[in-house]
Parts: C-alpha cells; structure tokens; sequence
C-alpha cells in the first residue's frame, strides 16, 4: 500500500507552520481517536497514520529530509520504524500537542498528559510487634506470621480492552470555548493498562490470593512504644503486577515488673528500711539484664536520687546509653511487735528523730528539674 503523503494527510500546504500543524493534528486525532471510535479499525489507522505525519512535519530535521526525498527520506525514523507508530508513542506526543492547545489555566494533565499506563502500589500492610526491655535494649529479629495478598501462580494478562493499554480514558464534551478534552484514569484497569486474561479459581478480581508469610523483621536497639518501622515492599503485593506496598510495623513495649522507661533512661523505686537509711548500707537494684548493687549511705532521706550512668538503654536517635535512675524511698513498717513499739517509743523524743527543714536534700521540684536538662 502507497503511502499518503504527510501533507494531505494532515490537509496542509507545503509551507504550513508549526502552529498550523499543531492544529490540523489535533483536529485529526479529536476525530480519528480510539475512545470516540471503538472497534473502528479505519479510524485507528486515521489515527495513526496522522500521528505520524505529524511527528515528521512537526520536527524541522524530519520534514527537510521528507521534504527531498519523500517516504524514504524518513523510514526507520525514530518512532515508528516498522508498522508505523504504536500507541504508546502516540499518547505520549499528546502531552505537547492538548497540554499547551488549552494554555496553562487548569488543564495540566490533560488530554493525555500522563498517558502512559501507571504501575499501581500494593496496599500496606500493619502489624504490632511485642518487645519487652531486654529487647529493646539488644534489639531483636523477630520473625513474623503476616497474612498477605501475593500474586496467584499462572495469572497472564492482556491489554485493557477500555483503554487500549494506555491507562486512560478520553472525553470529549462540548462547551461554548468548542471540544473540550478530559482524560482520567481507566476505571477497568484503574490506569496500568492491563487486565486479567487467566487466573486460577481461588485469586481474587485482582489476580491475588491470601498466603501466610513469615517475615522476618529486624528491629533496631533503642526503638519505642508507638514507634512505627518501615519495611518496604513487604506489604500487599499489587494488582497487574505493580509494586508491593509496605509493611508498617508497630512496636509494642511490654512493661517491665520494676523498670520504668523514660527515653533512654529508666527509673526504679527502691525501698529502704529507716535503720538502713540511718545506719547506712547496701541495697540491690534490678537492671535490664542483671542486678547491681548500691551503697546506701547513712543519714540517706528519703527522696535521694542515684544516677547509674549507662546503665540504661540506647536511643534510635543518638549514640550511648541513658542512665538508671534509682529513687531511695524509705520504707515505714506497718506492722510492730510490742518489742518494736517499745524500742521506738525510746527513740520518739530523741533530737535526732525530728525532721528538720535542712536535709541536705534538692526539693523534688528541682531532682524533676534537673532530670529533664
Ligand atoms: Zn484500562
């Protein structure tokens, strides 16, 4: 078959400019285009055909050589080297010829302006992970059983027979400023220009089926309640072969029976008896993983801070270890013998028992204070 000529394609003389081009073109691919002429194989091949001329008359170095030496002049051109251009060339040329055809005011995205199919993502996928201190301490490997949408085996897919593969569909409406064109995304294929030609019986609309996955997920040292890791890809896999989505992890402290968390320090509650507050002593202290012991000085009040430094946990965000704050508090009996009654009714009157307003003490407003700085 002879081909036309590019000029009488487009209905143009020899001498027509770029803007006369641009809008003969148009003209033709509002007419001839696929959405508006389904199953119409002489306007797909209008269509084409006039998207071709266009690419050559459109490009200065193309025309000149069609120009001198006709057809041959252009064969094997980029584009269209075999059986003339595919869709997809053709869509993406649109962006150029629709995108400035209606000026920048509010029709970015027009007519094709992002007519290439789109790869969908996969949704995400959250699940909670428990850790308690020790783990958080070493940070941990946790494997996990995650339920989740994977491709089906022996899925194939053809072109979306809606949009043609190029993911988008195209409106003509017309309105006082002439034809307007909108495009949105294919509603069958939801813009990846595909859709399912076989799938096994059990995968869903998609080509998906649920399959239980173990996951194994590292977790670094020093991470929070509430804290949300990101575990890219591991998620739900995608429709028409598109990305995965992630798999959002929550982490979950479990309480320790003694151990408060603050940040990266943690604090304790120690007891002491009055005698060994007086008396002086030792006292032992639950770490994270272990126990230390403290000296107890005599005359402690109650109330006194002591500072183990490093002995509490680290910190995503910084290097080093926090402390182990211990809070000595001084423990009344809430019971006594008629022995104890009485050796401490020998002691009620003496001057040392009496709680004086110099203890030697910072006030509990200002150990807060001081915590925080
Ligand atoms: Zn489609």
């Amino acid at each position: 078959m002879a081909k036309r000529d590019y000029y009488d394609i487009l209905g143009v003389s020899k001498s027509a400019e770029q803007a006369e081009l641009k809008k003969a073109y148009r003209k033709l691919a509002i007419k001839y285009h696929p959405d508006k002429n389904p199953d119409d194989k002489e306007a797909e091949a209008k269509f084409k055909e006039a998207a071709e001329a266009y690419e050559v008359l459109s490009d200065a170095d193309k025309r000149a050589r069609y120009d001198r030496f006709g057809h041959d002049g252009v064969k094997g051109a980029a584009g269209f080297g075999g059986g003339g251009m595919n869709m997809d060339d053709i869509f993406s040329q649109f962006g150029d010829i629709f995108g400035s055809a209606f000026g920048g005011g509010g029709f970015s995205g027009g007519f094709g302006g992002g007519g290439r199919p789109r790869r969908r993502k996969g949704s995400n996928l959250r699940i909670k992970v428990k850790l308690d201190l020790s783990e958080v301490m070493n940070g941990a490997t946790k494997k996990i059983k995650v339920n989740k949408l994977v491709a089906a085996d022996g899925v194939t897919f053809k072109q979306c027979s809606t949009c043609h593969g190029t993911g988008q569909v195209t409106r003509v409406t017309n309105t006082i400023l002439g034809q307007m064109q909108t495009s949105s995304t294919c509603p069958t294929c939801h813009g990846s220009g595909q859709m399912i030609d076989k799938k096994p019986t059990d995968a869903d609309h998609n080509g998906l089926v649920r399959k239980e996955e173990v996951i194994s997920i590292d977790i670094p040292a020093g991470v929070e309640e509430g804290m949300q890791l990101n575990v890219s890809g591991k998620g739900n896999a995608a429709p028409m072969g598109g990305v995965n989505g992630d798999l959002l992890v929550v982490i979950e402290e479990v309480e320790h029976p003694h151990l408060k968390r603050n940040g990266k320090n943690l604090h304790y509650d120690l007891y002491v008896s009055f005698i060994d507050a007086a008396l002086g002593g030792e006292a032992e202290v639950p770490l994270v993983e272990g126990k230390a012991k403290i000296k107890i000085d005599p005359g402690t009040q109650s109330g006194k801070l002591v500072r183990l430094r490093g002995k509490g946990l680290p910190s995503v965000q910084s290097y080093g270890k926090g402390d182990l704050m211990v809070n000595i508090n001084i423990w009344t009996p809430k019971e006594l013998t008629k022995e104890e009654k009485k050796a401490l009714e020998g002691l009620r009157d003496s001057m040392n028992f009496q709680p004086s307003e110099d203890h030697g003490e910072k006030s509990f407003f200002q150990k807060v204070k001081d915590m925080f700085e």
